[in-house]
This record gives C-alpha cells, structure tokens and sequence, in this order.
C-alpha cells in the first residue's frame, strides 16, 4: 500500500466539509443521542472512502453504561473488533478494504481524549454513551457514481434508521436508510 497514511485531523476536516453546517449537524446528532437512530459520513475521493459512524452505544452494544461483568465485556470486545475490522460500507463486490480504522466510546464521563477541532460534547450527567468508528477505505474500482452498501443495519437490528450524508466528487446528498434497508447510490 503505497498510499500515506492520512492523519487522525484529516478525516475529521474532510467530514467538516460534507455541508456547510456538518458540525451544527453533529452536534445535533449528538445531543439528540436517539436510542434506534444512527449517523454515518462518508467523503470519496478516487478509490478511497474515509466514514465516520456515530451511534448510541445502545444501538451496538445493548447496553451504555461501561462492560462491567465478564459478559459485557465479551459482548463489547467483539462488537468493537467487528466495527474496526469490517469496513463499514462496502461495493456490491466487497471491493473495500479497510487501511486505517478507529474507535472511540464516550462513557458519559466528563473529559476523554478525543481530537475533535472545538467541538464540545461533554455527556456528563447523562447516563448515555455513544460510539464513534472512523474508518479509511480503499475501494478498487470506485467509480465516480457507486452503489455501496453496509453491513450496519443486518449486524445491528437495534440501529432502525441511519442517516448516510455524503461528499463526493459528484456532489454531496444524504439518505435515510430504514430498517433493513442495506444499499444506496452516491447519485441519489
Ligand atoms: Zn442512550
């Protein structure tokens, strides 16, 4: 893989620039915290897809407060390793590959060491959790106006609906998958 390895700051600029207002809509989407409701964004590029999945911890996990018994802990490892090893959109012919992938979990404490660029979403208090997986993709093949699809909704029956916004060189657009609904064109 010859490509560089993008730095954690790029992705999170590059997703800024999905709409004019990406960060009211994350902090939107964050204080909202919608059991059942998940977000996904992804900026294209050539053959490379960089996402990032917000999602209450509910919706993945069954649970928000942190593992605390040897079951939970099972439940969120293997959950987590999926998310950070299953690319998180991929072409009908599974041509993704995942080159740089991450995680975070918000416990609803008052401080974590997350890199967001002034954004505030301290949970405190709350008793909510969410989770948050970046990925970056490599996609042989990508044309400029692909059908992808995700494994989320199938893996997740808790997600019901996950609202996908994207950038590309075609042009931005969004759509609302609901429940069961796996696959969506860059063109809509
Ligand atoms: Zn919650």
């Amino acid at each position: 893989m010859k490509l560089s390895r993008p730095k954690p700051s790029h992705l999170a600029l590059t997703l800024l620039l999905l709409t004019p207002s990406a960060s009211l809509l994350a902090a939107d989407a964050l204080a909202s915290h919608e059991h059942g409701h998940g977000t996904l964004q992804l900026a294209v590029s050539g053959n490379q897809v960089e996402l990032l999945l917000r999602s209450p911890a509910y919706n993945l996990l069954g649970f928000e407060h942190a593992a605390s018994t040897e079951a939970e802990r099972q439940i969120r490892d293997r959950v987590m390793t999926w998310l950070t090893q299953t690319p998180l959109v991929n072409t009908p012919d599974q041509a993704c590959e995942i080159h740089t992938s991450k995680s975070h979990q918000d416990n609803g404490k008052a401080s974590h060491n997350h890199q967001d660029e002034g954004e505030h979403h301290d949970e405190s208090g709350a008793g909510h959790s969410d989770i948050e997986i970046s990925q970056t993709l490599i996609c042989q093949g990508l044309g400029d106006d692909p059908e992808l699809g995700t494994p989320l909704p199938e893996r997740f029956p808790e997600l019901e609906h996950l609202d996908i916004e994207w950038l590309s060189a075609a042009g931005q657009g969004a759509i609302r998958l609901e429940h069961g609904q796996a696959t969506f064109h860059l063109a809509h």
